[in-house]
């Protein structure tokens, strides 16, 4: 039996199949995952690594014009069936989609009818680049595999659990009531991953799990409060701009220097829009959104990719620290996404002078690239610090085959 992961954006389908030998297991195994990106571009790309009949890792890439998402899937499938993953979309036992916005209306993964649809359809001024494109990808699914059970995984879902006074901005309250304006938070599929593979390497050693942060630091970055098992607060917002420092978002800022600009500048507002989520950030501050490459200028004295790393770091820490004060506590920090599981520099500044918080790194552990140890805290740490590697399709997989099953 097959389930397949879809991630469709506006530009980009990205997809992930898993093995699993019934319904009833919990043991998916990755057979393909690939993307087809530059969708109605002068040039696409197609890449896949999967299983071959020896049970080994191959790579297979091309350059090709790809019309549009219908063509993306059919690529999908052209391909998948010629390394032998899988023979047609029918033989699947479930497909899971990746939903950006599931509003207030979705708190966990849904099996998809049309009054699901309807319904992410309808939040889609809440999600507009996002929801769309979710939606292009489940009716080109359920047309080639109608017979298929398939499940929306929504990005927002996890944080549902979120006290009102955590979600409630102090805005006219009738903004809430009339136009949805609140808080929903983002990643959730990330933060629920990792906080689970945390729990459960915890218990085995006999630690408690009650109160986590977990800190997803991709491109996107943000950062959740975890009490038993529930999301109790996250950075972002109601869209995924508010909260930490990100690659091209600013994250917090004060809402009055967008007025500011307006009325000193003219920028308009689809300029202003473009200024904080597209040229901002890590971007914004040294000219350029890829960590590894201004962690490697700093090294070398560049002042402007000191200054972005620093602003970035900081912004973690003082996170933390409201994060500390919402759980009352806190017995594990869990680092995840491409900087947080790879850059032990990052790591390091985060945790820097937390040590009143019972938080400190091992620097030997925190360097070491070892992947016997999740652990980088050092021994008087009160406080265990993770880092683990983030699984968002695996997630969206598992939790497909919980509803199908
Ligand atoms: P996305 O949010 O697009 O999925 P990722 O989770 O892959 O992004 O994270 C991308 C970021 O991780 C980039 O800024 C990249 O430079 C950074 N990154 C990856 N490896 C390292 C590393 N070894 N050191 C520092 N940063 C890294």
């Amino acid at each position: 039996m097959k389930i397949l992961v879809l991630n469709s954006g506006s530009s980009s389908l990205k997809f992930q199949l898993f093995a699993l030998d019934s319904l009833a297991t919990q043991n998916l195994q990755l057979l393909a995952s690939g993307l087809v990106e530059k969708i109605a571009e002068a040039q696409g790309a197609i890449q896949l690594d999967y299983l071959n009949a020896q049970q080994q890792l191959e790579h297979f890439s091309q350059a090709s014009v790809i019309a549009n998402h219908q063509q993306a899937l059919e690529v999908m499938t052209q391909l998948l069936k010629s390394k032998h993953c899988l023979e047609s979309m029918q033989d699947l036992a479930g497909i899971g989609h990746r939903v950006v916005h599931g509003g207030e209306h979705f708190t966990q993964a849904t099996l998809i009818d049309a009054q699901v649809i309807d319904t992410i359809d309808k939040l889609s001024p809440l999600a507009p680049l996002h929801n769309p494109a979710n939606l292009t990808g489940i009716a080109l699914a359920q047309q080639k595999a109608p017979k298929v059970p398939q499940v929306a995984v929504f990005d927002t879902s996890f944080h549902q659990t979120l006290a009102k006074s955590a979600y409630i901005y102090a805005l006219p309250y009738a903004l809430y009531e009339k136009h949805q304006v609140r808080r929903y938070g983002f990643h959730g599929t990330s933060h629920h991953y990792v906080a689970k593979q945390a729990s459960a390497y915890l218990t085995q050693r006999n630690a408690q799990d009650a109160k986590l942060i977990t800190v997803h630091l991709g491109n996107g970055a943000s950062i959740c409060a975890i009490l038993n098992g529930q999301s109790i607060d996250t950075s972002m917002g109601m869209t995924p701009l508010e909260g930490l420092v990100m690659g091209t978002r600013c994250g917090d800022i004060d809402p009055a220097i967008l007025l500011y600009l307006n009325r000193e500048t003219g920028m308009s507002f689809a300029e202003l829009d473009t200024l904080v989520n597209k040229k901002s950030g890590l971007k914004g501050v040294c000219g350029t959104n890829d960590m590894r490459s201004i962690i490697e200028r700093a090294e070398q004295g560049d002042p402007q990719a000191e200054l972005a790393i620093h602003i970035f770091a900081y912004r973690i820490k003082k996170y933390m620290g409201a994060y500390f004060a919402a759980l009352n506590g806190l017995d594990a920090v869990i680092f995840t996404g491409g900087i947080g599981e790879h850059s032990s520099v990052i790591r390091a500044l985060v945790c820097q002078d937390l040590d009143a918080l019972g938080i400190q790194v091992d620097t030997e552990k925190n360097n070491s690239t070892s992947k016997e140890s999740l652990e980088i805290q050092s021994e008087h740490s009160a406080v265990k610090v993770l880092v683990i590697p983030t699984n968002e399709e695996l997630e969206i997989a598992e939790q497909t085959l919980a509803v199908i099953s």
